[in-house]
């Protein structure tokens, strides 16, 4: 006999989960989550949230160390890795208990405990030794991912590690080599990198941010290249060998054989989902490739079981789950505006130095599309606001349909752009045209004015260079 019954239960307290329980509490649901760990998921504990709260610390420093540019004199400028990671814990910590705080407001019962599906509108959950079960007239799956490791390469959370341990070091080692340069490699090896380590960063691919426009991540690399960053690409780690001051690592560049020594090792290869022990198979709910199998709805191959978030697959973003999760709260709530989620409607930002965000089509991608494309391009050198800042290094790139004049995509890298992405993306939003954009006012001075010039540059209008 189910002790307690509910409309929507959740299962994981991610950005994705909490979100989905507030919005079905919002809509008149009895709705409650349950989490076997710390409330906010990944994201506020070990994602998003204490990463910025790292690289925060990051650019202040930076800055500092750049205090004579500006007529300001420091002197005996240093750092506690310490601190740094306490602020960054302390952050993570508040943020968590701001969620708590949401979900009581928001009447969402919090169930302490491992859940996975049992039967047909059934969740058992198990907390110390103890199981109960719990019945839901509709059940969301949010249990998020972990990384992923490759064989040979795991981390062993002393000299190997994911990031889970690149976020809380003892000290910053004197040297990291990074595998991967997704988002989060990226931006640890900024982190690394601005604090006096050595960081060598080995992408597989033929190109660092490899989901980004080419030629952002061209500049990227090039500004990394530039604050010292060793960037292998088109090359592969094959076997790490451990020593008592960390490990030797073999790295096939384009066929050539070379070694590379560091003092720890952050694997960012990529994350799975966390489909075991949930009660996937037995319930029948599908999956594929460490994910599970949802339609555009998130409807999962079992009737009132959905799943949303990391644990459906990319991307892999909180902004991502979050949105799915009012999506299905919505539906199972019968609100009748609920549109499915368009992957190219969600931007995408990397908090690295410089910052790198985007929303919408490659160029590339456009044209693979058959898109017959106009793109504009504006460096942040000419922006007054770039230069007062001293951040004069930057591009914004949008892509068009010639024909149509929609905002295919926009693409940035430099100073803040992980803020001013919101402006193209709501453009997306909103199908605006060339010449919505053109006619829209932007406030002086401003970064946001090269948002304006880039789409004037795809059409020949640009006023500043
Ligand atoms: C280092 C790092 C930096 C990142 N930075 C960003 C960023 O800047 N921006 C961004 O958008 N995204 C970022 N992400 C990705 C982001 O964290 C994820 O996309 C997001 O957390 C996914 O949310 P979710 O709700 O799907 O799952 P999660 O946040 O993973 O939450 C899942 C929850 O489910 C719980 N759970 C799992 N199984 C069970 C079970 N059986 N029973 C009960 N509870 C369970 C887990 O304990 C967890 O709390 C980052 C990730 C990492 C690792």
């Amino acid at each position: 006999m189910a002790e307690k019954s509910y409309d929507v239960v959740v299962v994981g307290s991610g950005p994705g989960g909490y979100v989905a329980a507030i919005r079905a509490s919002q809509l008149g649901l009895k709705a409650a989550v349950v989490e076997r760990s710390e409330i906010g998921g990944i994201c506020l504990n070990w994602g998003c949230i204490p990463t910025k709260a790292l690289l925060r610390s990051a650019e202040i420093y930076h800055n500092i160390e750049r205090a004579e540019e500006f007529g300001l004199k420091v002197e005996g400028l240093s750092f506690d890795g310490t601190k740094i990671v306490e602020r960054s814990r302390a952050v993570a910590g508040q943020l968590s208990q701001g969620v708590q705080f949401l979900l009581k407001k928001n009447k969402v019962d919090v169930i302490v405990g491992n859940g996975s599906l049992s039967g047909k509108g059934k969740i058992k959950v198990e907390a110390d030794g103890k199981a109960t079960e719990i019945s839901a007239k509709n059940i969301i799956l949010a249990t998020g991912a972990r990384a992923r490791t490759l064989p040979g390469l795991e981390p062993d959370g002393d000299t190997i590690w994911s990031y889970r341990e690149a976020m809380v070091p003892k000290s910053i080692p004197k040297s990291v080599l990074v595998i991967g340069s997704g988002a989060i490699g990226i931006e640890f090896a900024s982190f690394y990198k601005t604090f006096g380590a050595d960081v060598t960063v080995v992408e597989l691919l033929d190109r660092v941010l490899p989901v980004e426009d080419e030629e952002i991540s061209a500049f990227a690399a090039k500004s990394f290249k530039k604050q010292g960053m060793n960037l292998l690409t088109g090359a592969k780690v094959t076997d790490l060998k451990k020593s008592k001051t960390g490990v030797t690592a073999t790295i096939d560049i384009g066929g050539k054989t070379e070694t590379l020594k560091a003092e720890k090792v952050i694997s960012a290869v990529g994350i799975t989902g966390n489909i075991e022990d949930i009660g996937l198979e037995k319930a029948g709910v599908k999956t594929d490739r460490g994910h599970v199998t949802v339609n555009e709805w998130c409807e999962t191959s079992v009737p009132n079981v959905y799943a949303i978030g990391d644990l459906v697959g990319p991307p892999w973003l909180a902004h991502k789950a979050s949105h799915e999760g009012v999506m299905v709260a919505e539906r199972i709530a019968g609100v009748k505006t609920v549109h499915p989620m368009d992957a190219s409607k969600i931007p995408g930002c990397t908090y690295c130095h410089p910052q790198v965000a985007s929303v919408g089509m490659t160029e590339a991608a456009a044209k693979d599309a058959g898109h017959d494309v106009k793109v504009g391009r504006f460096p942040f050198i000419g922006n007054g606001k770039a230069i007062a800042l001293g951040e004069a290094e930057g591009l914004i790139k949008t892509v068009f349909d010639a024909k149509t004049g929609e905002l295919l995509g926009a693409h940035m890298v430099g100073a803040e752009v992980t803020e001013l992405i919101q402006g193209y993306t709501i453009a997306r939003q909103l199908e605006t045209t060339e010449a919505d954009l053109m006619a829209t006012v932007f406030p002086h001075p401003t970064l946001s004015e090269m948002m304006h010039e880039s789409v004037l540059d795809a059409f020949g209008r640009a006023l500043h260079i």
